[in-house]
């Protein structure tokens, strides 16, 4: 069970493939440290340059529907004909902690995740055109033709449930958008219902 009285919250980036979540999270991460990143498991093969343990934890589908069963999962989806989930634990720890935890997951996961979580903040990433984002898809040069093409085809039905978050950010320069999300963080964190202990600690602990 997370802690909604923390000052931890879950924060969902959500956006097409291609519209930068992997760019943009790097960077908010570098940033900041108050944020972490939620390792999700997967079972989608790894790529190139790619860490078990820091990009994904690379799983088969067998421990894949294990972990379901043993519900260790927040939320998983089948996306782009591989299932991707976020595991319970490691999230749970660290909103205790009070940090802010980043769930750079699809549409499926983030409407599981708004209705569990009612405290958790969601942002969904679009690109400036829907040509650009084929273009930065091609040109991220990691994905078959035939895998790109089922990418791109997603991202109509995926852009649909925009209306569902509740932030919107447009990637077209990265640094505005990293400024906007940036801005979207402070503002969450300063929430009233976020900082309850503030005039207690203020009038009775010497101090914020
Ligand atoms: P996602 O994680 O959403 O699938 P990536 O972060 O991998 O997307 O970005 C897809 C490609 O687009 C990468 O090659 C990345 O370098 C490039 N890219 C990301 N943001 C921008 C931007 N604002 N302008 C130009 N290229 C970008
Ligand atoms: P990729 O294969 O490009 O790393 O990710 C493909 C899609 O799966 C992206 O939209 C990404 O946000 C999503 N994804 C990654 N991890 C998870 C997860 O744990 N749960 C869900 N629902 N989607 C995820």
């Amino acid at each position: 069970m997370l802690i909604s009285m923390s000052k931890g919250f879950l924060l969902v980036i959500s956006g097409p493939s291609g519209s930068g979540k992997g760019t943009i999270c790097t960077k908010l991460l570098r940033d900041d440290k108050e944020l972490v990143f939620s390792v999700s498991a997967t079972t989608r093969n790894a790529r190139k340059g790619e860490r078990e343990g820091v990009n994904y934890y690379f799983v088969d589908d067998e421990q894949f529907e294990n972990m379901i069963d043993n519900g260790e999962f927040i939320e998983y989806a089948r996306v782009h004909r591989n299932y991707y989930g976020t595991p319970k634990k490691p999230v749970s720890d660290q909103i205790a902690r009070g940090n802010i935890v980043i769930l750079e997951i699809d549409v499926q996961g983030a409407l599981q995740v708004k209705k569990n979580y009612s405290e958790a903040v969601s942002i969904f990433l679009l690109p400036p055109t829907m040509e650009e984002l084929r273009n930065r898809l091609i040109g991220r040069g990691t994905e078959t033709e035939e895998q790109v093409d089922i990418r791109y085809r997603n991202a109509f039905k995926e852009l649909e449930f925009v209306h569902e978050y509740d932030y919107v950010v447009i990637n077209d320069d990265i640094m505005n958008a990293l400024n906007e999300i940036k801005s979207i963080i402070i503002a969450e964190k300063t929430r009233v219902s976020r900082n309850k202990n503030v005039l207690e600690n203020l009038l009775h602990g010497g101090g914020i």
